[in-house]
């Protein structure tokens, strides 16, 4: 009982050491991290990149607004400053025009071309720059008072003109007369102006806007880094909670045998991953302790089994022993000189025999079993085994059943140890049916969701040995596979024990159960390749009872 305790537990541990390697908890952290930088840190790219894409929009859209800005402003102001020449040009040219039709000064005269051609350049220059519908009708106005005013003078310079050259001359530079031409050029002026100082206002405004929409774009940029760094502070902070957890139920578990570990809640990252390091360094230690307990554990097994082996000894020898002394004993009181007689003879030589099968048996149990591995069909094995059982089984009236694969189901281990195992259970099988029944034998090779994950690596067979018999007694089944258990009169209660130590042996798994419907069944698990391959009490891993 307390051994089967004491292999549960061992199991246990093998699973629990399993289950904190597989995973790794270094991988785990390295898993996490990765998550989540793909969860945090993708959202929080593309956040920033939206932030930048509209940065780098607003930018482009003030550069555009400026450039069209200045260059509306620049156009009005060359368009100003052309019509203002213009104007210049044209006053300049009446004033001469005056003058001569006062003076009659011909160098006065002289500068009139110069100043009719200059101000028609100016004014061209003006047509040119006139964007708004408004501008091109006054420069029409403009060209229109121009021609009329030149035309005139051109009449009256001509030598067909009939009346008086000054006074028409005079007339013409009336203020009345360029009444047309000053009105609409003031007036193209203003207007010029008015565009231009429109525009820098509108320019003026769109820049206030603009500095609001960048203010509003940094606040939210800065709110935005906030955020996310605060959801980036609380995921990692609940995924470190997760992973604590883990490693303080880690801890938790490692207390009773290796002492604290500590992990301190204000450390962060650097003291998980130290207290990491640390629980690795532990589980380490842990695991070389228990491979040490182990071999402590497996010699005083082998001394509690001498023990026990000298008890049973005694026992089986005493048992013999007493008839043969007391059959000597009486032939020394009669003290008639005739020793013993023919059936006290026989007696005493089955006795003998009866020493010799157990001496045998003894020294079987007794020696340590070191495989001698060689490549078998296992399924050809067990059908010797059924062969060499066929006659008593008759005689039993015991009917054999095989539920063997058709291929064969290649095994590497001792052939000679997994033969006998089979023969043991058959022969016990075979013993619980003595009015007769059904024995029934399966093979079958164990599919990976058959056996736990840390044992998948390995190829498993299972071999299935059932019976209709009386079933085993409750005590007997709680220590079936203990040796010296036994109901039988001459039975030694070994044969179960050297069972379980050579599939052991094997790195493979004994267990026993009452069927329902009455009788017994034992199952082996062993895996298809040599022990020394398989890791030590993996076989424990695929218990089924
Ligand atoms: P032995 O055969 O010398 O008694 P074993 O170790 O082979 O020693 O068996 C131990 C005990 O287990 C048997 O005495 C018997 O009571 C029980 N046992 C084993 N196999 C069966 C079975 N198939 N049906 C019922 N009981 C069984």
């Amino acid at each position: 009982m307390r051994q089967n305790v004491r292999e549960q537990a061992h199991a246990e541990s093998q699973v629990e050491e399993a289950r904190l390697n597989e995973p790794g908890f270094r991988r785990k952290w390295e898993r996490m991290v990765d998550r989540y930088l793909l969860k945090i840190a993708a959202p929080m790219a593309i956040v920033s990149l939206l932030l930048l894409g509209l940065g780098a929009a607003a930018a482009w859209t003030i550069h555009t607004q400026q450039v069209g800005t200045s260059d509306v402003v620049g156009r009005e102001v060359e368009g100003l400053l052309a019509t203002h020449d213009y104007y210049s040009r044209m006053r300049d040219a009446r004033h001469r025009i005056k003058e001569y039709a006062g003076t009659g000064d011909h160098q006065a005269a002289e500068a009139i071309p110069e100043l009719r051609q200059k101000s028609r350049e100016h004014l061209e220059r003006a047509e040119s720059l006139a964007g708004t519908d408004e501008q091109k009708a006054l420069i029409a106005t403009i060209n229109h008072a121009y021609y009329l005013f030149w035309g005139k003078f051109d009449q009256i310079n001509s030598p067909e003109f009939q009346g008086d050259r000054q006074a028409a001359l005079n007339t013409l530079t009336t203020r009345e007369s360029t009444a047309g031409v000053v009105e609409a050029t003031e007036k193209y002026i203003e207007l010029s102006r008015d565009v231009a100082i429109r525009t820098t206002e509108a320019s003026r405004e769109s820049s206030a806007l603009m500095r609001k929409g960048f203010l509003l774009l940094s606040i939210c940029g800065g709110i935005g880094g906030l955020l996310a760094g605060l959801a980036l502070a609380r995921a990692l902070r609940r995924s470190i909670v997760q992973l604590e957890v883990s490693v303080r139920s880690a801890e938790g578990k490692l207390v009773p045998i290796a002492g604290h570990v500590r992990i301190t809640r204000t450390g962060g990252l650097k003291e998980l991953e130290s207290g990491l390091a640390r629980i690795e360094s532990q589980i380490t230690d842990l695991v070389e302790r228990v491979q040490r307990s182990e071999t402590d554990l497996l010699r005083s097994e082998q001394l509690a089994a001498v023990g026990q082996l000298a008890a049973g000894i005694a026992h089986e020898f005493r048992n013999p022993l007493m008839p043969m002394k007391i059959l000597v004993q009486a032939a020394l009181e009669r003290n008639d000189g005739r020793g013993l007689c023919g059936r006290q003879l026989e007696v005493v030589e089955e006795e003998i025999e009866r020493l010799e099968r157990s001496i045998q048996v003894f020294l079987e149990f007794a020696r340590p079993v070191s495989p001698e591995m060689s490549e078998f069909d296992i399924v050809a094995v067990v059908g010797q085994a059924l062969e060499l059982v066929e006659g008593r089984a008759h005689k039993q009236a015991v009917s054999l059943r095989r539920r063997l694969p058709e291929e064969p189901v290649t095994m590497v281990a001792d052939v000679g140890q997994i033969r006998q195992v089979l023969l043991n259970l058959l022969l016990n099988a075979l013993d619980a049916m003595p009015e007769g029944g059904e024995a029934a034998v399966s093979i079958r090779r164990l599919s990976r969701e058959d056996v736990p994950r840390a044992a998948r690596s390995i190829a498993w067979c299972e071999i299935r040995i059932a019976d209709s018999g009386t079933g085993l007694a409750d005590d007997v089944l709680a220590r079936v596979f203990q040796p010296f258990v036994t109901t039988k009169e001459t039975g030694t209660g070994l044969g179960l024990s050297i069972c379980r130590r050579i599939v052991i042996a094997h790195g493979g798994e004994i267990s026993a159960r009452n069927l329902q419907h009455g009788g017994a069944e034992f199952c082996i698990r062993l895996p298809c390749l040599p022990a020394a391959a398989v890791p030590a009490h993996i076989g424990q891993l695929l218990k089924t009872v």
